[in-house]
């Protein structure tokens, strides 16, 4: 029972295990490697699919951080590969139908692996596209930006409109420390946000099940308090990029990923404070504009979403309002990680937070704080406060 809580991260592929939430869960990932010099690992990793055509995926700085040497020790070992380069120059990747249509333009017929190397949008782009053609693929991580290394959704970009369809999950993961110490500053603050966002989703999900009945799997949130613990003590070293605490903000990412697909929900790693910053970010793709990290939106949103539950203390059911800290508290957590703390640092408007406020539970069907504070008619009223609170 719940034997997945008594192994390490790079013990946990192809677990099945009976769980005390009455479910047989198993975690398909099939390899894992986090560690310094995982690197290394990524030939082993490969060598089941050596028959067929390796189809290696990077940017300009992705190929600089870890394709280069992928694709050098791919070659060593005699795997016929075949490079593809987006060269984006000073513009962000957008997963959307020219970046999924060139990849599947590079997967030739005898193409038996498919290797993303990179954090978010390449990692999306190819899980998406290797979903549909049926292949195998593995992401060399080189950024612990984000928690949907092994995720099975892919959000990816339509016509505008920015969706997460079901994909599938990766057969294999390397993070080696030496690259993770290659990633920007930025998206580093961005994996730490997105840690931080756990601790209202935890909360969230704890008020959905008293007030909905909704289904919640203990391991899976002992997985998550886990994943929080390994990178909250790590805080300082996160914003001084030392290696080993790069290392554990990865492993904790990679963690609450594992407790993602062991449900097939999101909800031991989202709740509301995704919520508002996906309202942010669809926001700004509408207006033409490169959106702000997913990871430091849902940092800064976290502790507004604190502040809900401060706000909606009286009405909680008993137990929940204990699982989340201080809006303060927080924002102190994010400060010590070296990440904004308010939207309004990162240039989130005036308007566009009250709206997210009002609008934000609409996003998802997902019982949050959010919807509580409409069901008690309360909502109205938090946004002003909350809006006025932050921006005045
Ligand atoms: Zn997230
Ligand atoms: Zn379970």
């Amino acid at each position: 029972m719940n034997e997945i809580l008594d192994l390490s991260i790079n013990e946990m592929p192809n677990t099945e295990f009976d769980c005390s939430c009455g479910r047989r869960h198993h975690f398909s990932v099939q390899e894992m490697s986090i560690r310094k010099g995982a690197i290394y690992d990524l030939p082993k990793m490969v060598e089941p699919f050596r028959d067929g055509k390796i189809l290696v995926v990077f940017d300009n700085n992705t190929y600089e951080a870890a394709g280069k040497k992928a694709v050098q020790l791919l070659k060593e070992n005699g795997f016929n590969i075949k490079e593809l380069l987006f060269d984006t120059g000073n513009d962000i990747l957008i997963p959307d139908e020219r970046t999924l249509g060139r990849i599947l333009q590079a997967q030739d017929l005898d193409c038996s692996l498919m290797i993303a190397v990179g954090s978010g949008v390449i990692n999306d782009a190819v899980k998406f596209v290797t979903s549909r053609t049926k292949l195998p693929y593995i992401i060399v991580a080189t950024a612990p930006s984000m928690d949907g290394y092994v995720a099975d959704g892919a959000p990816i970009i339509c016509e505008g409109y920015k969706y997460s369809p079901v994909a599938h999950l990766t057969y294999g993961m390397v993070g080696d420390t030496d690259v993770l110490l290659t990633a920007p500053q930025d998206l580093i603050e961005s994996g730490f946000g997105d840690m931080v966002g756990k601790i209202t989703a935890v909360a969230d999900w704890d008020l959905s099940v008293k007030v909905t009945g909704e289904y919640r799997c203990d391991t899976c949130v002992k997985l998550t308090e886990r994943a929080m613990k390994i990178c909250f003590e790590k805080a300082e070293g996160i914003k001084t990029r030392d290696g080993d605490s790069l290392l554990a903000l990865l492993e904790a990412l990679t963690l609450t990923g594992v407790a993602m697909a062991l449900v097939n929900i999101s909800r031991p790693a989202s709740g509301a404070e995704h919520m508002l910053s996906h309202y942010w970010e669809m926001d700004y793709i509408a207006r033409g504009l490169n959106p702000i990290h997913h990871g430091t939106q849902v940092g800064v949103a976290t502790p507004v979403i604190a502040r809900f539950f401060e706000l909606m203390e009286d009405l909680l059911p008993e137990g929940t309002k204990e699982l989340c800290p201080s809006p303060q508290e927080i924002r102190e957590l994010l400060a010590k990680g070296g990440a904004p703390t308010t939207p309004k640092e990162i240039g989130i408007d005036r308007e566009l937070f009250r709206q997210s406020l009002l609008n934000g539970y609409k996003v998802r069907p997902r019982y949050s704080i959010m919807q509580f504070a409409h069901e008690h008619g309360r909502l109205e009223q938090i946004a002003e406060q909350i809006t006025s609170e932050i921006y005045d």
